[in-house]
């Protein structure tokens, strides 16, 4: 049964709302949709998409509830795997379905004006790679599956910890 109904956000125009409470990290549900690919030459801001790749984004269908998923600085959801929406903490009936998009987001020139309310709102998100470490870690759980594969959510002193655990010391950085 779904466990939410597109209805008018607090946040911009219409948004995912909770019909009953949820538990923390429960799926609330499966952003889904058209998988497209992106070559070089075509970037564009594909407004309501949900990136899941290095140039990867997945386009929701319209009228699901990917389409009216809403960013906020103070998430309620993220993401799990490629695409579960799930809830970052118990949540209540009548709550708005919101994650940051910069969990999920790296194409370098993206950026949106933020009016989300939040008291740490910041006015201008950008991707994930400009997030600072300390948010990076604090939502390292709800962070897009290809950012963690991709070792993103590490800064170089990590990185280079990671390679000399595994054996890649050889190489002088
Ligand atoms: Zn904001």
């Amino acid at each position: 049964m779904k466990k939410y109904h597109i209805g008018k956000s607090k946040i911009y125009g219409k948004g995912v709302i909770l019909d009953r409470d949820v538990k923390k990290d429960e799926t609330i549900f499966v952003f889904l949709g058209q998988e497209i690919t992106v070559t070089s030459g075509d970037w564009f801001h594909r407004p309501c998409s949900l990136q899941v790749g290095y140039a990867k984004w997945l386009m929701p269908s319209s009228g699901s509830a990917g389409r009216y998923l809403n960013h906020s600085c103070n998430p309620t959801a993220g993401v799990h795997g490629k695409n579960k929406i799930v809830a970052m903490r118990n949540l209540k009936k009548g709550e708005e379905v919101a994650i940051d998009y910069a969990l999920s987001e790296t194409y370098p020139l993206w950026h949106m004006r933020c009016h989300c309310k939040a008291k740490n709102c910041r006015k201008v998100v950008k991707p994930y790679q400009d997030m600072p470490s300390q948010r990076k870690k604090k939502f390292i759980k709800y962070t897009s599956k290809y950012i963690i594969d991709m070792k993103m959510h590490l800064n170089w002193k990590e990185y280079i910890a990671l390679e000399k655990k595994r054996g890649n010391n050889k190489k002088s950085y």
